[in-house]
């Protein structure tokens, strides 16, 4: 089967690849720590196609969604669809329907690559017939690796081949952990790459960061939980829309002295480019106040431009 027809099944593609209403989980106490409120009520209707981010800060409970999603942690109550099948009702549909390449690197060190993908895909019951190893090997570039035994590889190739592990079966959506989490800008590129090329052949994508940039970059909607609630959920597009934050910045050549104070609110920072970023909100002011500022103090303008609101800007609005 060719991996065009990966979500080929069009008689039955839901508008939802995932649907979760009032979902909750609660760790139980352990030792010390008390029980754990992770999820408090989380709905979430993921479309069909989409590359989907879920953001949010350390603790947020975004893994504990996913865990939820792949079956590896037991909801406390709620409900989850996945490709249409009830998780409680339609197990294995459901499990078969996803993909996820976990948080951590769980590599077993003496399988080689290809012994792991074939091991995984035994263990989903893919026919020898269907098994589409190769390709994989070839998609996330470790060909060359394929038999060298999985110790041997360096941390970004074995990231890499959980990334491979999670496509065995041809799951319709792939489910990706903070999938450049310490990884260097090639791979993350690499990476980055590879997840287009997958949502193009029809995978629906959704992947977990708290890296915004990443999320701005790379995903059509967004939803970011704190605390265990969704606290915004919209389009990339529309998010940024709704963001109140302006950055302003100047390049003041080669000097090197203090800033003036400046209007409360302003946030300032110098690039490593050795330019000034002030950040402001511009229903609160405008860029001729923070200039007249600069001005009158003699600090430089060789050039000076605005940006617009980065997500970065929303995000710490909705979490503080
Ligand atoms: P995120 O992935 O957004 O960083 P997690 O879903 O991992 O967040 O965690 C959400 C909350 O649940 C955190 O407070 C975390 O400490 C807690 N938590 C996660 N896993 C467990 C566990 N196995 N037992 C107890 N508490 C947990
Ligand atoms: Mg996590």
């Amino acid at each position: 089967m060719p991996a065009t027809q990966l979500a080929a099944d069009a008689r039955r593609t839901p508008r939802h690849a995932i649907d979760i209403s009032q979902l909750r989980k609660t760790y139980a106490a352990a030792g010390q720590s008390p029980p754990k409120e992770a999820l408090k009520g989380v709905d979430l209707a993921i479309p069909t196609g989409s590359i989907f981010g879920l953001l949010g800060p350390n603790g947020a409970g975004k893994s504990t969604i996913i865990n939820i999603m792949a079956g590896l942690v037991n909801k406390t109550s709620g409900r989850v669809s996945i490709w249409g099948f009830d998780q409680d009702v339609n197990p294995r549909q459901s499990r078969a329907s996803i993909g996820v390449m976990p948080q951590e690197l769980n590599i077993d060190p003496f399988f080689t690559p290809r012994a792991s993908l074939e091991v995984q895909a035994g263990l989903y019951g893919v026919p020898r017939s269907e098994r589409w190893t190769d390709e994989i090997l070839e998609l996330v570039g470790l060909t060359a690796q394929a038999g060298s035994y999985s110790r041997h590889l360096s941390g970004g190739m074995k990231r890499r081949l959980l990334l491979a592990k999670a496509l065995v079966h041809r799951p319709q959506i792939l489910v990706l952990d903070e999938p450049t989490a310490g990884v260097d800008i090639a791979l993350r590129e690499m990476l980055w790459d590879n997840i287009r090329k997958l949502n193009a052949r029809g995978m629906t994508v959704i992947l977990t960061t708290h890296y915004l940039e990443e999320a701005q970059e790379m995903c059509d909607e967004i939803a970011i939980i704190n605390h265990g609630e969704v606290v915004a959920r919209d389009t990339t597009r529309e998010l940024l829309a709704g963001a109140e934050g302006k950055t302003l910045v100047i390049d003041p050549g080669d000097w090197t002295g203090d800033l003036p104070p400046l209007p409360d609110g302003v946030t300032t920072q110098r690039r490593p480019d050795g330019t000034l970023a002030l950040r402001y909100a511009p229903l609160q002011m405008q860029a001729d106040q923070i200039i007249d500022r600069l001005r009158s103090a003699g600090v430089p303008m060789v050039d000076l431009q605005t940006e617009q609101p980065h997500l970065e800007d929303v995000f710490r609005q909705l979490t503080g």
